[in-house]
C-alpha cells in the first residue's frame, strides 16, 4: 500500500485556528474572536431576534409591565476545585453577575448538573454546599434544577449550567450600546486573579504568595455605582479578560476606547505569575471584576461609591471613550499606544 500523498490526502493542522473551520475548536469557547465569529456566523442568523442581537450579558425582556433580565451560563472549569473557590460558587456568581451587568437585581436561579459516573459523593456535596453559600451571599434562591449522569470518561467530574432571572428596576438603562465619546472607563478591581489561580492549580505551580480566585457577586457594587450617576455600560470581564470586554463594548456602541496600562490594577503575585506563565493580565479571566463605562461628569462619584463596596475596593478609572470607528488601544507605560485586539482563541481554555 502506498503512503498517502501529502498534497491530496493530508491536510496539515494549522496552528492558527480558522473561524470557518470544519470542526469546533477549544478556542470557540474562549470568549474571544472565535466565539464572536461563531455567534455572528451561526447562531445569530438563525435565532437573532432584536434582544439576542444586542449581545448583552443577559437579555432584558418585558413580562407585562415588568422588565426581566434572563441569562444562562455553563461552567466547565478544570479543575473543579481551585485556589479560593470551586465550580459551585463560580456557577452561581457567574450567572448572578451576568444579570447584574444589565442593571438587574438577581432573584432566582436554576441549576443543571451533568455528573460523571464515579465522581466522589464528597466532591459533589462540597460543590452543592458551595452553591448554597454563594446563593446566600448573592441574595438569590435556587428554585429549579436537573441532574444527568454520563458514563465514566465522558466528562471531567461535573459540569454545571445555571440560568437566572432578575428584575430591572424602573428607570435603569444599562446596555452595551450606550457608551458615548467622553465617557470614562472604570475597572472594579485588580485583574487576572481568577485565571491565574486556576492556571496555577492546573500547572501544579505553587506560588509563594496567596493567589486566589476573585469570584464574587457584583450585585451590591453595581447597585451602589448606579445610585451615584449614569452607568451606561457594564460587562463582567470573564473569558478573554478586560481586553475582550472592552472590545465588545466598543463594537456594540460604535466607539473607540483608550485604556491606560499603568492605571489598570494588577496584584503583584498575579503580575509575577503572568510573567512566569507568559500571560497578559488584560486577557486573563476574572469572575468578580467588571468594567463600567460611565458618564464623564459622574465618574468621580461613581468611583468613590464603588470603593466603599467590598467587591470594588480596588476600583480605578482606567480609560476614556472616544469617537468611532470601534477599536481599543492601550496607552503603554512608556507612552506610545498599541491596538488592544480581541484574541482569536484563548490564552487559557476551560477557565470558567
Ligand atoms: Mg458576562
Amino acid at each position: 500500500m502506498t503512503p498517502p500523498s501529502l498534497s491530496r490526502d493530508f491536510t496539515p493542522a494549522c496552528p492558527v485556528p480558522l473561524p470557518a473551520g470544519r470542526a469546533v475548536l477549544l478556542g470557540h469557547g474562549s470568549g474571544g474572536k472565535l466565539t464572536a465569529d461563531l455567534i455572528r456566523q451561526l447562531f445569530l442568523p438563525v435565532h437573532g431576534g432584536r434582544e439576542l442581537s444586542r449581545l448583552g450579558d443577559a437579555a432584558v425582556v418585558r413580562l407585562g409591565d415588568v422588565r426581566v433580565a434572563f441569562t444562562t451560563d455553563s461552567f466547565v472549569v478544570k479543575p473543579a476545585f481551585f485556589p479560593g473557590s470551586d465550580i459551585g460558587a463560580l456557577s452561581v456568581n457567574g450567572t448572578v453577575n451576568d444579570l447584574a451587568m444589565m442593571g438587574a437585581v438577581p432573584r432566582f436561579l436554576s441549576a443543571a448538573m451533568i455528573l460523571e459516573e464515579g465522581l466522589p459523593m464528597e466532591e459533589l456535596g462540597a460543590v452543592v454546599a458551595s452553591m448554597a453559600e454563594a446563593c446566600r451571599k448573592a441574595g438569590v434562591e435556587l428554585v429549579t434544577g436537573d441532574t444527568k449522569v454520563v458514563e465514566r470518561g465522558s466528562a471531567d467530574g461535573l459540569y454545571v449550567t445555571t440560568s437566572g432571572i432578575g428584575m430591572v428596576p424602573p428607570g435603569i438603562e444599562v446596555g452595551p450600546e450606550r457608551a458615548r465619546p467622553g465617557d470614562r472607563v472604570i475597572v472594579s478591581g485588580p485583574v487576572g486573579s481568577h485565571g491565574v489561580a486556576v492556571m496555577s492549580r492546573r500547572a501544579g505551580i505553587e506560588f509563594e504568595a496567596d493567589l486566589v480566585s476573585d469570584t464574587a457577586p457584583l450585585t451590591d457594587l453595581v447597585a451602589a455605582m448606579m445610585r451615584h450617576g449614569d452607568v451606561r455600560c457594564l460587562r463582567d470581564a470573564t473569558r478573554g479578560g478586560v481586553a475582550s470586554a472592552l472590545n465588545e463594548l466598543a463594537e456594540a456602541s460604535g466607539v473607540s476606547i483608550v485604556l491606560d496600562e499603568e492605571a489598570v490594577p494588577v496584584l503583584d503575585p498575579v503580575r509575577g505569575a503572568c510573567e512566569m506563565l507568559g500571560l497578559d493580565p488584560l486577557y486573563v479571566a476574572n469572575e468578580g471584576v467588571c468594567v463600567a463605562i460611565v458618564g464623564p461628569g459622574d465618574a468621580g462619584a461613581i468611583l468613590r461609591a464603588a470603593r466603599f463596596e467590598p467587591a470594588g475596593m480596588g476600583a480605578a478609572i482606567v480609560g476614556e471613550v472616544g469617537a468611532g470607528p470601534p477599536r481599543v488601544t492601550l496607552r503603554t507605560a512608556l507612552g506610545p499606544t498599541r491596538p488592544l485586539i480581541m484574541l482569536s482563541g484563548d490564552q487559557l481554555p476551560r477557565i470558567c
